[in-house]
């Protein structure tokens, strides 16, 4: 081939000189590189350029090691090709992200010292889907990223969007919460049951934002319910004021409706809080064939004789 050929004739300056192109090649691929000097232009568009110009550094430095030559432009691209985790398609998980504000907090270290940090959000996702999603499986929300905040902050926790994206959802657990759970026994299974609670919320249907914010938390605690991870000041037999109370008062409720109509009951509803905006007769009549006002006073009937048994 007369590229081999020519190169046995070269000299050392010649095969420097291919060098040199590739170079140039390079830096023509990042243009960026010779922008940021003439400040001629909007001072705006800069800091969206930064970041590749720690590309354009790494740029020079192949430079001076005039070795053999053809590899190196491969050997960019593919690194410039992002390798997909083989073991990422087959469940959807999100990229999931731990931050901790305060690792000095001693609520950080009831955190990291009682869960694993590197599965339970997992796990809890796992157990979500096997509640809400399984048989015959159903979209979730395309939720693509988890980021747990742990942060010195009032209440417990609450899930939000990121500002960026709503698909990005970020869970703030306070702190002060994780290092006030008490008895030290209970920290584990508290951590646990208030990250599936949130975690409920970054995956759960809410009827094109119509359903009652009580459905939503009851729903959220139906599933911690089913997990386990009740805490023990729950009550089943505390008759709730209203059917979307929320919470715990909501999540026995949807127990009873799960009892009475059968597995899968809330995992329908969910699929139906996906499918169609909530209007509150015609969603419970075709979920379970009547209205929710008469099945909370059959609710209320059993947790009344129940109440009498004792
Ligand atoms: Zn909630």
């Amino acid at each position: 081939m007369s590229p081999f050929s020519a190169t046995n004739n070269l000299s050392g300056t010649e095969t420097l000189h291919i060098h040199l192109r590739l170079s140039q090649y390079r830096e023509e691929t990042s243009p960026p590189v010779s922008m940021p000097l003439p400040p001629a232009t909007t001072p705006v568009p800069q800091p969206v350029f930064m970041p590749g110009m720690s590309h354009a550094a790494e740029s020079p430095a192949p430079a001076p090691a005039p070795s053999a030559i053809p590899t190196r432009p491969k050997d960019d691209e593919t690194t410039d090709d992002k390798n997909q985790d083989p073991s990422s398609p087959a469940t959807s998980l999100p990229r999931l992200r731990l931050h901790v504000q305060d690792v000095a907090h001693p609520g950080s270290s009831i955190f990291l010292s009682s869960v694993n940090a590197a599965t339970v959000l997992r796990s809890s996702i796992d157990s979500i889907h096997a509640h809400l999603y399984s048989q015959p499986p159903s979209s979730p929300p395309p939720t693509r990223s988890v980021t747990l905040v742990l942060r010195d902050m009032d209440g417990v926790a609450y899930t939000t969007g990121s500002d960026l994206d709503p698909d990005h959802k970020e869970i703030h657990f306070s702190l002060r919460y994780i290092s006030s759970i008490a008895p030290s026994s209970r920290q584990s299974a508290e951590i646990r049951g208030v990250l599936l609670h949130e975690l409920v919320h970054c995956y759960q249907w809410n009827g094109r934002g119509r359903a009652p914010g009580g459905l939503i938390e009851g729903v959220a605690d139906w599933v911690r319910l089913r997990c386990d991870l009740a805490p023990p000041h729950w009550s089943r037999e505390q008759v709730p004021a209203k059917w979307d109370v929320g919470y715990q008062g909501t999540a026995y409720f949807l127990e009873y409706l799960e009892d009475r109509f059968g597995k899968g009951t809330i995992r329908r509803m969910n699929e139906k809080l996906r499918k169609e905006r909530y209007e509150e007769k015609a969603f419970w009549t075709e979920l379970v064939g009547g209205p929710v006002e008469q099945l909370f006073e059959d609710y209320k009937k059993t947790l009344l004789k129940g109440g009498q048994k004792d």
